[in-house]
């Protein structure tokens, strides 16, 4: 690290960025390229901008192996607005979707297409406080569904699903927001894939859409054109002005994982990161991690000491040593430690020092 004013950012979201890709767009702010302009003041129908928004789809398709038949949009709205863009472009026949409720991002995904049509629980784990992943099998999937719904790493809660669920024809829909790029995924087994970028991609503002053709052309008359996939998918993301300056920074995070050796070759990094911290967490008696553990998130590791006010101490201490955002979601409380692509595995080993000296002084 170049910068030693800089913390390690354990926040859920927005979270660290590659520091290079900081320093290199800092390099190229006032002039990019030598275009004599930022990439915020250009316009997107530039040939500069053409090329950064060709260049980021062509290398997400390559880091991801996104099949031919799969579009690529960046969209905007966040994670949030695909609770309802879900619901009005794919309830397309039956107009019922079942969903998998495995936290309160789910939950809020199912109570926006409930406005649109039949919507189906098929399982839950919110008796248990969400801390595993249910199994879903074929037989618990309405065989008219026109869509089945998961959120594939549950961020608040910390848990991830070990499988993907097999909805046989079914298109299956998953939330990727906080696991996107994170590990090696099989784009072919679902239907469609969102991920708002600012937990592993880069800055708030840009939502990534992967999705198979032939699921778009189904939004209804009533559906507007901004909400229809159709309208972006042929308009190769410019239907409008996108948010450009994100989708450059996303860009430049792509081409990084690529010269890195790709989605697997970081896959690896992050299993041993949070391998590091849950090995320590299981093996110490003073903090215990809540989550099932086949199904524990390499992205977001939960744990508690079982003490409220201790847990804030914590919170507070670590702040103090350069480990910031090391709080519980404001739902759960307790500790969560966010440990995305660009968290440095020095930030794990710091995180893993700071948690025996608090244990020693607080046991
Ligand atoms: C953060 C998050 C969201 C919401 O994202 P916004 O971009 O803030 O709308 C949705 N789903 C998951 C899994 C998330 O982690």
């Amino acid at each position: 690290m170049t910068n030693q004013n800089r913390v390690f950012n354990f926040s859920a979201g927005p979270s660290m960025l590659p520091l290079n890709v900081i320093e290199d767009a800092a390099a190229n702010l006032a002039d990019y390229e030598g275009c004599g302009q930022s990439v915020m003041e250009m316009s997107h129908r530039s040939k500069e901008f053409g090329k950064i928004i060709e260049d980021a789809e062509a290398n997400l398709r390559e880091i991801m192996n996104i099949p031919d038949n799969y579009k690529v949009m960046f969209l905007q709205g966040g994670g949030t607005l695909q609770f309802a863009m879900v619901p009005l472009n794919l309830l397309r026949a039956s107009k019922k979707a079942d969903y998998v409720v495995t936290g309160s991002w789910a939950k809020k995904a199912y109570k926006e297409a409930a406005k649109f049509g039949d919507i189906k629980v098929i399982a839950s784990s919110e008796e248990n406080t969400f801390t595993y992943i249910p199994e879903i099998t074929k037989e618990d999937i309405r065989p008219d569904a026109d869509y089945v719904y998961v959120c594939y790493n549950n961020t608040i809660y910390g848990t991830h699903y070990p499988y993907i669920p097999d909805t046989g024809d079914i298109p299956l829909v998953a939330d990727m927001s906080s696991c996107i790029l994170s590990e090696e995924i099989d784009v072919s087994k679902f239907g469609l894939i969102f991920a708002g970028a600012q937990k592993n991609v880069g800055p708030a503002g840009m939502t990534i859409v992967i999705m198979r053709e032939d699921l778009l052309g189904f939004a209804g008359d009533t559906v507007p054109t901004y909400l229809d996939y159709k309208t972006h998918a042929e308009n190769d993301s410019m239907y409008n002005t996108p948010p450009c300056f994100a989708i450059y920074i996303a860009g430049e995070v792509f081409k990084n994982i690529k010269n890195m050796g790709g989605v697997g070759a970081l896959n690896k990094v992050n299993v041993e990161k949070a391998g590091k911290l849950y090995d320590y967490i299981d093996a110490s008696d003073f903090y215990q991690c809540p989550i099932r553990e086949k199904d524990r998130s390499l992205m977001n590791v939960v744990f508690v000491t079982g003490d409220a006010d201790l847990d804030k101490k914590f919170v507070a201490e670590a702040k103090a040593e350069g480990m910031v955002n090391l709080n519980g979601h404001r739902s759960i409380g307790g500790m969560r430690a966010s440990i995305y692509n660009a968290m440095p595995m020095e930030g794990v080993n710091k995180l893993i020092e700071f948690m025996k000296k608090f244990e020693a002084e607080n046991k």
